[in-house]
């Protein structure tokens, strides 16, 4: 198994939006690689417990972005999700 960089512990991470307390947890992501969207669980970040904004280390960002180039193992995948698409003009 890869070694994945972990978020450190901080003692206090104010959120830049709101100001509030931010939480080692886990986030989710969306990608979009090859036509395919993805949704990605349990992405280490801090959440923001006022506005919920998630933040990713750089050294996440950069394995995430990394993953864009390969091909995702479909049978990896937990489970299959239907997704509402909207058009922006339509909201
Ligand atoms: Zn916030």
């Amino acid at each position: 198994m890869v070694e994945r960089p972990q978020v450190v512990e901080q003692a206090k991470v104010e959120c830049p939006f709101c100001g509030d307390d931010t939480s080692p947890e886990v986030g989710k992501i969306f990608l979009f690689v090859n036509d395919q969207t993805v949704l990605i669980e349990n992405v280490p970040a801090r959440i923001c417990q006022g506005c919920k904004e998630e933040f990713y280390d750089d050294a996440i960002l950069f394995q995430i972005e990394q993953l864009r180039a390969k091909t995702l193992p479909a049978s990896q995948a937990q489970r299959i999700l239907q997704v509402p698409v909207l058009r922006w003009e339509d909201l």
